[in-house]
């Protein structure tokens, strides 16, 4: 416990009894993470119900130097929410949507709100949220905003910093900062927001966001693709993007390990295709007109592959249920692989043009590492992004590998960095990804981001010992 006893129970007080927990089991879900890698501890769970009430908790803190760990829905995958120490300040109870305005086409968000949530919300305005990620039923729209998210509609829509007009924010010294703008443009001196977009709590408390909707699209197109070889899969994305453009809103890839452990373990999945292949490829499309537009234009694309031999097999799904069960096979890749046995994780960028590549780089430095490793590549290929995964060899002892994960990491980054590609694609630093910053980002680029860090926190209170390097 900080001895810091007045200030704890003056945060009690700003918030209220419904506004904080500090019993052992209520603590706990706010200091371990799903993948149990982490565990954390804290003082106090506090979750302010306003903006007011998060400036009066940040305040107490910063007198007091208490470290503060924001918290959306805790799915984070590089530890970046866990406290050490200090305070968790919960977002939860801010989860109200300000406002929605389908001719502005924005909507004000609490950082509270669901994400999944959030689209249900633009959908009753005949709108569209695009942010779609595994993650949606629980993860929070703070959380997502604070790791620049990605997700499967990147290809059409971008990042979640390309979904964003205005923020608003409690920065470390308490103040609130209001930007919430619904402006398209406001060329007005250094785009703040920017900063705290991304900057996992690093900077400051996202209390709401002002977020861009677009038109819902009328028809949306799945198929599933079977190739010879990861070239081959990005040779039908070139192909999709020049025909397709703006229609085409996923293109994703799976290995034949990874979709296979996809089929053989997750209930209700199974291979749609009449073959087995070293390759898969997912195209998604969707257009505003609510006719055969995209289907025709995506069937054209794939009768075309096919007959060039670019690819050997697909389908397309013929209703919402059999497209929902094509992205499950997707989805489905992340858990089905526990089935077997321990990974190692790795969430990497290259130029879209050396994704195939890499990918066959990387496994054959991988099994030259350690024959009987089994590489589980999949991920959002149209945005040059893989989770390259790695299951054990089946006759290895599971923590036996798992301890060998810096030596894998760094074949895989080095790789990356020498394609000029990025070791944190979507998910961020964290806590495990530090000692990378370190090792790949630019001197000059650390730097600046330390020059920011202890300009806006000079006590180090927001989220200490995260992203940057010691
Ligand atoms: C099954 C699954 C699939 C996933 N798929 C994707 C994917 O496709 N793309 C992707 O990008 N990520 C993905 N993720 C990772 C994760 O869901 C995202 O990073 C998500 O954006 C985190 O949101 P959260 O609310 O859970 O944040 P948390 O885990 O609670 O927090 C994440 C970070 O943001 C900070 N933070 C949270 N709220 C605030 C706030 N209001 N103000 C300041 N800082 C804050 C935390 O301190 C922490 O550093 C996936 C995770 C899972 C479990």
């Amino acid at each position: 416990m900080t001895n810091n006893t007045e200030a704890l129970n003056a945060i009690r007080e700003a918030v209220g009894p419904k506004g904080w927990v500090d019993a052992a089991d209520e603590v706990e879900p706010y200091v371990t993470e799903t993948r149990g890698l982490w565990r954390g501890k804290c003082d106090l769970v506090v979750s302010p119900a306003s903006t007011k009430e998060t400036a009066a908790v940040v305040r107490i803190c910063a007198d007091g130097e208490i470290p503060i760990v924001a918290m959306g829905g805790n799915t984070g995958l590089v530890g970046g929410g866990l406290p050490n120490g200090g305070i968790v300040l919960a977002t939860h109870r801010m989860n109200m949507v300000r406002d929605i305005d389908p001719v502005d086409n924005t909507m004000t968000v609490e950082a509270g709100c669901i994400l999944a949530d959030l689209q249900t919300a633009a959908e009753s305005v005949d709108r569209l949220f695009p942010l779609s990620l595994g993650a949606e039923g629980s993860c929070r729209i703070g959380g997502n905003l604070s790791t620049n998210a990605g997700g499967v509609q990147v290809l059409r829509y971008g990042n979640t910093r390309d979904l964003v007009l205005g923020i608003e924010a409690v920065l470390p010294d308490g103040r609130i900062w209001n930007d919430l703008t619904r402006l398209r443009k406001d060329n007005t001196g250094y785009d703040m927001k920017h900063l705290l977009i991304g900057g996992e709590g690093t900077l400051g408390v996202i209390t709401a966001a002002v977020l861009k909707l677009f038109p819902r699209p009328r028809r949306t197109e799945t198929a599933f693709v079977g190739a010879a070889s990861p070239e081959a899969i990005l040779a039908l994305f070139t192909r999709a993007n020049t025909t397709l453009g703006n229609m085409l809103s996923g293109f994703e890839y799976a290995s034949q390990f990874a979709a296979q452990v996809s089929f053989d373990h997750m209930e209700g999945v199974s291979n749609p295709l009449s073959g087995v292949y070293p390759a898969y490829g997912l195209i998604e499309v969707s257009n505003l007109a609510d006719d055969d537009t995209a289907r025709d234009a995506l069937e054209a694309v794939l009768a075309d592959a096919l007959e060039d031999e670019v690819i050997v097999d697909a389908v397309v799904a013929q209703s919402e249920t059999q497209s929902a069960a094509i992205w499950k096979i997707r989805e489905s890749i992340p858990e089905s692989q526990r089935e077997e046995g321990a990974s190692i994780k790795h969430d990497v960028a290259v130029p879209v043009s050396r994704v195939a590549e890499f990918i066959r780089e990387a496994n054959k430095r991988i099994i030259k590492e350690l024959p009987g490793t089994r590489p589980c590549a999949f991920g959002h290929m149209g945005d040059g992004n893989i989770h390259y995964n790695l299951t054990q060899p089946p006759e290895m002892d599971g923590q036996a590998f798992m301890d060998e994960w810096g030596r894998f990491k760094k074949i895989v980054h080095n790789l990356v960095a020498d394609m000029d590609g990025s070791f944190s694609a979507e998910h961020g630093i964290g806590t495990l990804k530090r000692d990378d910053l370190a090792t790949y980002k630019q001197d000059v680029a650390i730097d600046m981001m330390r020059t920011i860090k202890n300009a806006l926190d000079p006590k180090n209170i927001m989220n200490p010992g995260k992203v940057l390097p010691d």
